[in-house]
């Protein structure tokens, strides 16, 4: 067996996680897969324009936050959830605590 832990608290913080996510995708008219929908004959102004730009910019950022929040449940699925995805160690606990959806161990992280 890969792991003596269930990892139920995780998964309960990361399905919270990604609920709160969809939501906000949702508020800004994003969908999870991407593409906002935008009304076909808006004014095309620079206003509009540079709104536009910051939904895309944080709709992306959502979407990214999103998938690692789905990676980590998967992981949690497939046993292998807790290890870094770069050097195969063991994630802290008090990191994954803080960041439920951790893929790599501080060492990894911090080399960027
Ligand atoms: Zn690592």
């Amino acid at each position: 067996m890969p792991s003596t832990h269930d990892h139920t608290s995780a998964r309960h913080d990361l399905e919270t996680e990604r609920n709160r996510l969809l939501v906000e995708l949702s508020d800004l008219g994003a969908g999870p897969e991407g593409g906002l929908s935008y009304d076909s004959n808006f004014a095309d102004t620079s206003q509009v324009t540079a709104e536009r730009g910051e939904a895309d910019l944080l709709a992306k950022e959502l979407r990214e936050t999103l998938s690692d929040v789905e990676a980590a449940v998967a992981r949690i699925d497939l046993g292998t959830y807790g290890r870094c995805e770069s050097c195969g160690n063991e994630i802290p606990e008090a990191r994954l605590e803080a960041m439920p959806a951790a893929r790599l161990c501080m060492d990894c992280a911090s080399k960027g």
